[in-house]
């Protein structure tokens, strides 16, 4: 079976993302896709996202000011900027202390008849390029 002009669009998509490291907005991928595949519109595109994260193909986040999206499934932390809202990965050091914070909220989900069974840590901050000293400039003002 010939693969739909859906599904055709949706595989764009995956690759695209899994190409990138940079946890792009729907507006950045519509933006890279858009000469790719001349006719996806930003719709396609947000409705794709959609359910290759209902999927589980790719992470959804919760940005600073928009969802930002990962084609990296495996566990890993995110540190999101402030100032510009970029999302940038962080080395899962801080697996052990998943881990126990994730036992901790089991234990009182099951007291209260809820599951817990996952943790998503958001750290935020400056990215590299917030967090250097602005460059010098010769204007004077
Ligand atoms: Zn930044
Ligand atoms: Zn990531």
């Amino acid at each position: 079976m010939a693969p739909t002009r859906r599904s055709r669009q949706r595989n764009l998509l995956l690759r695209e993302l899994r190409g990138r490291t940079d946890h792009p907005t729907a507006e950045s991928l519509h933006a890279a896709l858009r000469a790719q595949s001349e006719g996806m519109s930003l719709g396609t595109v947000y409705r794709n996202l959609g359910v290759l994260a209902a999927q589980g193909e790719i992470l959804e986040l919760a940005g600073e000011d928009c969802k930002r999206f990962d084609g990296n499934t495996a566990p890993h932390t995110h540190l999101c900027c402030e100032i510009c809202g970029c999302m940038e990965d962080l080395p899962a050091a801080e697996d052990a202390a998943k881990r126990s914070l994730l036992e901790a909220a089991a234990a009182y989900a099951a007291q209260n008849g809820m599951e817990a069974d996952g943790v998503r840590i958001l750290f935020t901050g400056k990215c590299k390029n917030c967090a250097a000293p602005a460059p010098q400039t010769d204007e004077t003002a």
